[in-house]
């Protein structure tokens, strides 16, 4: 068996996998623990039937054995050893290229690229610390959001900042949502009926978080995140791109230090801020219907971010596009943002399908929404990033292939 870690600095997300058939991982078990280093509170789903626990956990290592030992308890595995390996989450890898077994210098590339993600990847060392010292046999890999976009060229992953800036201290275009856009690649290569390597794709990833991203020849090319997940696109609670002098001028005008303004861009702004009701795009779009205008500005304007860089990132292609995606809990389910994206999308040729495009979740894993008369197919898929790091971690423990 595989586990997967999603881990946080207060929480620990995680998938049981039965690889028996290891090009066909099967789910077995979900489960999360939360309040780690609070009080504690964790609970799993198993055929179907959700376990729930109010064990105190004061921290990671104590809330993975407590689960470890639960599941040998309830008999889904017999000891430790019978988790082969455990593929973890890793927000920031630096310059890191592919998933990677955990060795001491992968580890250290974690560490480094704490101070490029420090709200992200000190949860993801700790989780692998405590498995290192719980299941000192099991191999472990780690899976980077970063390491798909390390094919951007240097002219696109370049701020326009001085060079010394990059040199020095790795100013630079990272990306993230990586994981999701390799699975995302992995399933149009097998719709599409192509080669992964010649796909070209422009993939809209709307989460909470979101990005984009543009995939030229089964590479990334460019992305709108960048050195930081505030970057791009607008999102549920983080602004996207704005005039960098507004964190300056903002400091100065609420007496704040600058580390609270970045917190204000993370956490107050986007569709939370502009609309003032929710980071939530579904509470946003019930506003929109009920006439409420700072709803109807803030689903404009996150709209009119997607299209436009769908009409930059279609002019990287030759607007030659064999797919244009959306995924992520948006992209996925939400037909009234997908058709407001196109409608805002003028010179592409594309056309939904007002049916297919319908909202329902009577798709497996992914749904063609465009007509036949469009001049790229559009399609909603089913991101499944566990999935992929399940995938990632048994081809590094068995088959040793790069990627
Ligand atoms: P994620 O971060 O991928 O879990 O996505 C979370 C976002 O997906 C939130 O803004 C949700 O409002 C949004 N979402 C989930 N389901 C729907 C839906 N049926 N319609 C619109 N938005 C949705």
């Amino acid at each position: 068996m595989i586990l997967i870690i999603n881990s946080g600095s207060s929480s620990i997300k995680f998938r049981l996998y039965d690889i028996q058939d290891k090009n066909k991982p099967k789910d077995i078990l979900e489960g999360l623990a939360e309040r780690i280093g609070v009080d504690g509170f964790w609970s799993f789903k198993y055929d179907s039937t959700k376990h729930e626990f109010n064990d105190k956990l004061p921290n990671h290592k104590v809330a993975l054995k407590l689960i470890l030992d639960k599941l040998i308890e309830m008999k889904i595995i017999e000891n430790y050893n019978d988790i082969e390996g455990v593929g973890f989450r890793v927000v920031h890898g630096g310059t890191v290229s592919s998933s990677s077994l955990i060795s001491d210098d992968i580890y250290s590339s974690i560490v480094d690229s704490t101070k490029l993600a420090p709200l992200h990847n000190p949860g993801a060392l700790v989780a692998i610390d405590a498995v290192k010292a719980i299941m000192p046999d099991a191999k472990l890999v780690a899976s980077f959001d970063t390491a798909f976009h390390q094919t951007i060229p240097k002219e696109n992953f370049l701020y326009t900042t001085p060079i010394e800036w990059y040199e020095n201290h790795g100013v630079r275009k990272y990306g993230f949502h990586g994981i999701s856009y390799q699975y995302i690649l992995k399933n149009l290569s097998t719709i599409l009926k192509k080669d992964c390597r010649k796909v070209n794709a422009i993939v809209c990833h709307l989460g909470n978080g979101a990005s984009m991203a543009v995939i030229k020849e089964g590479l990334s090319f460019d992305t709108t995140m960048g050195l930081t997940p505030l970057a791009g696109l607008m999102m549920g609670t983080r602004s996207g791109d704005i005039d960098p002098s507004i964190i300056e001028y903002m400091s100065k005008e609420l007496k704040k230090d600058v580390v609270e303004i970045t917190t204000m861009l993370n956490k107050n702004s986007g569709l939370k801020g502009i609309s003032k009701i929710s980071s939530d795009m579904r509470d946003v779009r019930e506003a929109f219907y009920g006439g409420n205008q700072n709803a109807k500005i803030a689903i404009h304007k996150y709209t009119t971010i997607v299209a436009d860089f769908m009409v930059k990132y279609a002019n990287y292609l030759n607007g030659e596009i064999d797919a244009i995606v959306f995924t992520a809990g948006i992209g996925e389910n939400s037909d009234f943002i997908r058709t407001q994206v196109l409608d805002r999308v003028n010179i592409l040729g594309l056309e939904l399908d007002e049916k297919l495009n319908a909202y329902s979740n009577d798709y497996e894993d992914y749904k063609l929404i465009s007509t036949n008369k469009s001049k790229s197919k559009v399609y909603a898929i089913k991101t499944n990033e566990e999935l992929m790091i399940c995938l990632d971690t048994i081809s590094k423990i068995y088959l040793r292939s790069t990627k």
